[in-house]
């Protein structure tokens, strides 16, 4: 296991947006105007008082020459206002550098990050009773903290929350996550290229690529609705195939196809093919999903069909509190003819040929293993809304009380000693998982709040 160190994290606000800052800037400005408004009147008074109070000296030393000068009203006022204006200017001067770089109220004037002290948590040393969960004390429930054996709610819900613990990933992956040769480090630097030549189906965003400038470390962020798109079997005439359509066309060398995935990109030139080679025959051998892509290759070599779909099931014959792996006939159905198929709602329905997208629901179990086959290597479930909570024997599948995304990522990105770490040593493929599964989660509450409108009392 890795040396374990962590320092507490204080995440950052919020930072403004450009329109807040050109808010900013224009109240900025107004200030500006009306300061100089008032400068320019000062300027119009005190040459005046200065000659008022010259010529009241100047009568005083012809009348009283042998007497100094009297401490008069128009003495304090000259000085007062000379201050005033001296206050004007130095005003003036701080708005106009703030409007340089406008941060509005209520954001922290460095960028964002708020200059506080990590703070040293040490190792983490305790284990979840329910789930063996490796968790820091300060983890605890509030209830047990003072407890000799704290209990812990954010990894199982105290034990609710029961999941078949992840296996370990075929060796050729495993040797590439964990060990330190160049090969291996290399592979974890483009792991990210590596996912997206084998993966099925193509997600949608605007992926920031701005973000990394060079400095500190790597960040996936995207933004705008995150979708999720599958092509056809075969790909329009005259286009090369890409994603799913790999494992399925014919051609002369599926690695150089592979290879040209990222042709017309930097990194692609960096793939080496020696892993790729490597990856593909692992995936031959293990994945189940790529099982079923293989045989639908089969069957249209042949040459007896000449229209076939492809289904991808939804639905579940075991629990999914027990088996992550889903068996030959779960995942997949041929569809020759076309008649009278009922669909149901989350399948994914693969066409023979045809330019369209189709979406892919987000209620699917295989969405994750078809996003991500480098974390999910054996084709594995993610999670589906049959998946049952540990206090709800009686739940019936596809009900509204069971296991929710939320409880279920929760419970995943936690690091066990009797299962495989593999997730978490995946690295940048890791960060986007993890955003994924925020953007999804985040996809069935909006769901939720669509679907329960009637209900809310607020509209
Ligand atoms: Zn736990």
């Amino acid at each position: 296991m890795a040396q374990w160190k962590r320092r507490a994290i204080f995440l950052p606000p919020n930072g403004p947006t450009p329109q807040q800052v050109a808010a900013e800037q224009e109240r900025l400005n107004e200030k500006i105007h009306v300061l100089t408004e008032e400068l320019h009147e000062l300027d119009r008074r005190l040459p005046k008082m200065a000659r008022t109070i010259r010529r009241a000296r100047m009568r005083h030393r012809c009348t009283q020459p042998n007497y100094p000068l009297p401490a008069n009203g128009h003495n304090d006022l000259l000085s007062r206002l000379q201050y005033k204006r001296s206050r004007i200017l130095r005003s003036i001067f701080l708005c106009n550098r703030r409007k340089v770089n406008a941060v509005p109220r209520g954001f922290s004037r460095n960028h964002g990050f708020p200059s506080v002290e990590a703070y040293e948590l040490g190792p983490p040393s305790c284990t979840c009773v329910f789930c063996g969960a490796v968790m820091w004390p300060e983890e605890c429930t509030y209830a047990t903290r003072s407890h000799t054996n704290p209990k812990f709610s954010l990894c199982c819900k105290q034990g609710k929350v029961k999941l078949p613990p992840r296996r370990n990933p075929p060796e050729f992956l495993k040797q590439l996550l964990e060990s330190e040769n160049p090969l291996s480090r290399h592979f974890r630097q483009f792991i990210r290229q590596y996912n997206g030549v084998f993966c099925f189906i193509s997600l949608g965003g605007k992926v920031d690529r701005n973000i990394n400038d060079g400095r500190g470390v790597y960040v996936y962020s995207i933004g705008g609705q995150i979708y999720h798109s599958i092509g056809s079997l075969l790909p329009p005439e005259g286009q090369p195939p890409r994603f799913a359509q790999l494992y399925i066309h014919e051609s002369t060398s599926e690695l150089q196809s592979r290879l040209n995935v990222f042709s017309s990109d930097q990194t692609g030139n960096s793939l080496r093919p020696e892993i790729i080679e490597g990856l593909q025959e692992m995936f031959d051998q293990y994945n189940i999903l790529v099982h079923t892509f293989r045989t639908a290759r089969e069957i249209l070599s042949e040459g007896s069909v000449q229209q076939m779909q492809l289904k991808l099931l939804a639905k579940r014959q075991q629990d999914g509190r027990e088996y992550d792996l889903p068996t030959a006939n779960d995942v997949a159905a041929l569809i020759v003819d076309d008649t009278g198929q009922d669909t149901f709602e989350p399948d994914i329905v693969v066409q023979y040929q045809s330019s369209k997208l189709e979406r892919v629901s987000y209620y699917h179990p295989s969405l994750m293993a078809l996003q991500y086959p480098i974390l999910f290597p054996y084709g594995e479930d993610g999670w589906h809304p049959a998946i049952s909570s540990a206090g709800d024997e009686d739940a019936n599948l596809w009900n509204d009380n069971n296991l929710t995304q939320c409880d279920y990522y929760s419970y995943r990105l936690h690091t066990r000693f009797h299962e495989s770490s593999s997730l978490l040593l995946s690295g940048k493929l890791f960060q986007q998982y993890v955003v994924n599964a925020y953007a999804l989660v985040e996809a069935e509450h909006l769901d939720w709040i669509r679907n329960n409108q009637h209900k809310s009392s607020l509209c």
